[in-house]
């Protein structure tokens, strides 16, 4: 059985889907955090262990009795969700026996490695949609989405409610938002003495939109003398403007940013809204 990527990630989606269901069946109330160990069960996981694994967020051990995920001890609680999640995404795709026909369908090279490792990163690929969903279930983020408004002020209270990061957080809003949102991240400029903000990536607007346009920001750097830099510097919501192409127009649209994060691994998040 061959399977494109379309096929194998709404397979996984609807199998993490059934998971939630089951979950929130079993517990009597569909109300967030949505933790991986109130999953592992389900799928015969026996338990999870924190462990020192060096630079490896979290690994499944196949166990004759049942299986036991690993965890990063060193790592924040909100990724360690997210690194289990990932690994019990694992666990679907080979009860799916989705690993191999990834593999065929999509990179048939001349170059066996290539494959091999395209084929390893279509499957992480599909372990992040399986884990966003069992960790966001998408109507459950929905209704908590409407609730407190598409906002740079929301990211913060979601990110909490469903024990996640930042930037997870961010790009769920931007995929499932009504009204058209970009999220973007950037980070300080490394290696300069002139102080600057560089764009780390962008995403969105959402793909259930109809006829979403790709929207790509002009500037990829912002200097210190910017409005979008003042984000870095201080807690509030900054909002500016910034150019945006869109096949051959440039637009002006309204972003409304945020710093995050202390010291080295500081960070600001823009919400672009191109419909206001
Ligand atoms: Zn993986």
């Amino acid at each position: 059985m061959a399977l494109n990527l379309e096929e194998s990630t709404s397979l996984i989606a609807k199998r993490a889907r059934q998971l939630v269901s089951q979950l929130v069946e079993q517990r009597g109330h569909g109300r967030p955090p949505f933790l991986s160990e109130e999953y592992a069960p389900l799928l015969g996981i026996k338990r999870i262990e924190k462990a020192d694994l060096g630079e490896i967020s979290a690994i499944l051990i196949k166990l004759r009795d049942g299986d036991v995920i690993r965890v990063n001890q060193d790592h924040n609680s909100a990724r360690q969700n997210f690194s289990c999640a990932h690994e019990i995404g694992h666990a679907l795709l080979s009860e799916l026996n989705l690993e191999l026909c990834v593999e065929e369908a999509e990179f048939r090279t001349f170059n066996p490695q290539a494959q091999a490792m395209a084929g390893a990163r279509t499957r992480e690929r599909l372990c992040d949609a399986a884990a966003t969903e069992l960790l966001m279930p998408e109507i459950v983020f929905n209704k908590y989405l409407l609730g407190l408004g598409v906002s740079i002020s929301s990211i913060a209270s979601l990110a909490n409610i469903f024990r996640e990061s930042i930037s997870s957080t961010a790009i769920l809003i931007a995929e499932l938002s009504a009204e058209p949102c970009i999220a973007l991240l950037w980070r300080l400029r490394p290696g300069t003495r002139s102080k600057a903000l560089r764009l780390a990536w962008h995403v969105g607007p959402g793909k259930k939109l109809k006829g979403k346009a790709d929207y790509m920001p002009v500037h990829t750097l912002a200097r210190s003398t910017s409005t979008l830099y003042k984000a870095y510097q201080c807690d509030n919501p900054i909002k500016c403007h910034k150019l945006f192409r869109l096949d051959a127009d440039v637009k002006r649209i309204p972003i409304e940013s945020k710093g995050f994060g202390h010291g080295e691994v500081r960070y600001v998040i823009s919400l672009a809204f191109p419909g206001r």
